[in-house]
């Protein structure tokens, strides 16, 4: 007959293997369900690196929604949360990037950062060869919006690729069929925009405050005529002469966007009788925003 004492023991040790059991359970994720911790600047990229990472990544996007790119300034708290992202996906040229990547990289020195714009042709806007961008009220140098575009989205996309099974080599199959997924639906994009234009006929111009659309309008043949100068409202001589360039092209939309200033584009829309649009590029939604931009310009809106 087995004493109580022994009774003690046994049922201790049947809740100790239990305990076990139990934890060692919770325990049990492969490295597979691991997620691995990925920063990008704008959304459009946590858009590029879910559609290839999916379920295995936790992206954070840096610039907050509403917020522009050009000038934003990060929290400490930002600072301190970007040491558990893995890799860092940079456009490479926005405003807040140039100003603020380098101490980026030292507030979180173990993490890789990696800038998407190393294998697109980037738009110069000093030279002489960029003319489908209006150079009245321009601001100067490499223009960074280099992600309006499905053909630059591919390229884009290829460096998150390369980075993403760097990091997790255990996931290359999973990344690669996705990857080529993503990579197919951007090149039928790109067939639709072009066969879209082609369809509507004439060229289309189209005024925009900040010149945020410069490679969509080089790829598909439109004129961009941009209000801001140097990344500030124009003085009025030279919103004069913006009202007068709309005139001569013949222009019927204006794009917003809720990041930068919407009064100079009222005072333009009443002198010339045109549509004032809101548009956000740098919505997540890559595919829907584009559609929407085209459907303003071809006049399907
Ligand atoms: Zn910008």
């Amino acid at each position: 007959m087995i004493s109580q004492k022994k009774l003690f023991q046994l049922i201790f040790l049947l809740i100790l293997n239990g305990l076990f059991f139990f934890t060692s359970c919770k325990k049990s994720k492969t490295r597979n369900e691991q997620q691995t911790q990925i920063t990008v600047t704008i959304e459009p990229l946590r858009y590029l690196t879910e559609q290839i990472g999916g379920p295995y990544l936790t992206v954070k996007t840096f610039v907050p929604k509403g917020l522009s790119p050009e000038t934003y300034e990060p929290t400490p708290q930002q600072l301190v949360d970007l040491q558990k992202s893995k890799i860092y996906f940079a456009i490479g040229e926005l405003g807040f990037e140039k100003i603020w990547l380098k101490r980026l990289k030292e507030s979180a020195p173990d993490t890789k950062f990696i800038r998407v714009d190393s294998e697109i042709k980037l738009i110069d806007t000093e030279s002489e060869s960029h003319k489908h961008t209006s150079h009245v009220g321009h601001h100067h140098g490499i223009d960074p919006h280099i992600w309006t575009t499905p053909q630059n989205m591919i390229l884009m996309a290829q460096k998150i690729y390369e980075a993403l099974i760097d990091i997790r080599p255990d996931l290359k199959d999973t990344f690669s069929t996705r990857y080529d997924q993503l990579k197919k639906e951007m090149e039928q994009t790109h067939v639709k925009l072009s066969d879209e234009f082609k369809a509507s006929g004439s060229q289309q111009a189209f005024l925009i405050y900040h010149p945020t659309l410069s490679y969509f309008a080089e790829a598909y043949g439109l004129k961009q005529i941009v209000i801001e100068e140097q990344g500030k409202s124009p003085a009025p001589s030279q919103l004069k002469k913006i009202i007068e360039e709309c005139k001569k092209e013949n222009v019927q939309i204006i794009f917003v966007q809720q990041e930068f200033d919407q009064r100079n584009a009222e005072i333009i829309a009443r002198e010339t009788d045109t549509k004032i649009v809101r548009i956000n590029p740098l919505d997540y939604n890559w595919e829907k925003e584009t559609w929407r931009i085209v459907r303003a310009l071809t006049g399907k809106n």
